[in-house]
């Protein structure tokens, strides 16, 4: 199975993400991630995402749908993907078209994350990961102690309300194309966590 996280940063695809893969033993395909990593390394893409991801604008689409392609030839055909943060934009969902195609894979669901924007500027301005594992955390709804966290530079206030604009702006017009599919799930990304998962499992599960 292949699916779509959708919903503005803080909504939980992360979280979800990780919980599928461990449920389920799907592969997160995270760009954000991905692009930290490559950040972090210093690669040529790094270099060029760095000052597009501090301001909370969108790297360029070639960029990410190269990543995302890297990836899939990476893993077992067998193995499910969730692309977390991925598509964001109209061109990003065609070439998600085409790179899955390529590979004999289909798009089996979206499910979006429904989510109301105040609460996310709380979240994402309290996130947390941990240092050792990436797992994430938030200082206000789970606290962990005698472990190491850090923080993305990028969830401060400012480029949070710019990541959500660019979200509004760019990503939520795709969610059409795949309510034309039928295949759009949406999920009370408001609940808490464990109602959450619950509700993306009956989904799958149907699916
Ligand atoms: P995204 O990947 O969509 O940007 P994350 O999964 O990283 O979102 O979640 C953002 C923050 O909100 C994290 O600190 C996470 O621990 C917290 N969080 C995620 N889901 C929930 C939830 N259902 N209720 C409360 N906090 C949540
Ligand atoms: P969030 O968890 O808040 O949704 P991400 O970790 O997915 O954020 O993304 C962080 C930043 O990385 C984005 O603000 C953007 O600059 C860049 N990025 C990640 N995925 C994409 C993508 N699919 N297209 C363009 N830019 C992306």
């Amino acid at each position: 199975m292949n699916i779509i996280l959708l919903g503005p940063p803080g909504a939980g695809k992360g979280t979800q993400a990780q919980r599928l893969v461990e449920r389920r033993g799907m592969k997160q395909l995270s760009t954000g991630d991905m692009l930290r990593a490559a950040v972090r390394a210093g690669t040529p893409v790094g270099l060029k995402a760095k000052a597009v991801m501090d301001a909370g604008e969108l790297v360029f689409d070639e960029i990410v749908s190269a990543l995302i392609g890297d990836e899939l030839d990476a893993m077992p055909a067998s193995q499910g993907a969730i692309f977390d943060g991925y598509p964001r934009t109209a061109a990003q969902a065609q070439a998600l078209d085409a790179i899955l195609e390529s590979r004999g894979r289909k798009l089996d669901r979206v499910i979006e994350l429904d989510v109301g924007e105040d609460a996310l500027v709380e979240r994402i301005t309290g996130r947390f990961t941990c240092a050792t594992c990436g797992k994430g955390y938030h200082d206000k709804f789970e606290r962990r102690g005698g472990q190491e966290f850090k923080r993305r530079p990028d969830d401060n206030e400012q480029t949070v309300r710019t990541r959500m604009a660019e979200y509004r702006a760019k990503t939520a017009p795709i969610l059409p194309i795949y309510e034309a599919r039928g295949i759009v799930a949406r999920v009370d990304g408001m609940a808490e966590m464990d109602a959450v998962t619950s509700e993306i499992e009956q989904v799958l599960s149907a699916t």
